[in-house]
């Protein structure tokens, strides 16, 4: 292969293994972020939890104090009955009572399902402080495995950008600037073979990238001339395959 074909070609394996090592320094760096979010999420819930606990809590009260007042009512009519002096004034203070008891009843069964909840929700609380403490604690793992992860990646991404700098030297300017356009469109997939189909009788091209299909005269450029061929349909730089 011609000399600026090949260096490109070499550039793009560079191009490959830099673009790797710069994302897995991404993700290492991120690693941390994913873990601090989880544990973000999981204080998020345990706020929401115990703003509902407290609402319950508030509800409870309120039904306990309506309760309380009944009983005092209930008091009062009890004393009113023994007092009462005919039969119609009785009938109707005993009527009066028990409709109260009855709405006591009422109520003490609402309170007692609402405390019932509270007590699920504090369980609630509970696990996710548990499940919390356990995230805080893998978040000092996450962090130091991160730190020390990242020294090595930093390392290999330097060393690779070097390689890449080198790779890049003997390649004219303008080409470089497409190769780089080219790599930014398609996530570093800037140089890409041609993938010949051979039949009985001829033989078909197709762009290694876009599998689109690539003219004989392409092809015989690329064999005859040092010289960029795009492929016409997805702009990447066309080289002919080692094989
Ligand atoms: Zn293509």
């Amino acid at each position: 292969m011609s000399s600026l074909l090949s260096g490109l070609t070499k550039l793009q394996s560079v191009e490959s293994r830099l673009r790797a090592a710069k994302a897995k320094l991404a993700r290492c760096r991120r690693s941390v972020v994913v873990q601090e979010n989880r544990i973000r999420t999981e204080q998020n819930a345990l706020e929401a939890k115990k703003e509902e606990v407290q609402l319950t809590k508030l509800q409870s009260d309120r039904l306990e104090l309506e309760l309380r007042s009944r009983d005092a009512e209930i008091a009062k009519l009890r004393a009113a009955l023994n007092g009462a002096k005919t039969n119609k004034e009785y009938a109707s203070l005993l009527t009066l009572l028990n409709t109260n008891k009855a709405d006591n009843s009422k109520l003490e069964t609402q309170i007692l399902e609402l405390m019932r909840d509270v007590e699920t929700d504090q369980a609630e609380c509970d696990k996710i402080v548990a499940t919390m403490d356990e995230q805080k604690a893998q978040l000092d793992k996450v962090r130091h495995d991160a730190e020390v992860a990242s020294v090595k990646l930093e390392e290999e991404v330097t060393a690779m950008q070097a390689e890449w700098d080198d790779a890049a030297r003997d390649i004219p300017a303008e080409f470089l600037e497409t190769f780089n356009r080219v790599a930014d469109t398609y996530d570093g997939e800037a140089v890409v073979e041609v993938d010949t189909q051979h039949s009985s009788k001829t033989s078909s091209y197709s762009c290694g990238g876009c599998f689109m299909s690539v003219t004989a005269e392409c092809v015989n450029q690329l064999m005859t001339r040092d010289e960029i061929v795009r492929c016409s349909n997805c702009t990447r730089i066309l080289v002919l395959s080692k094989s």
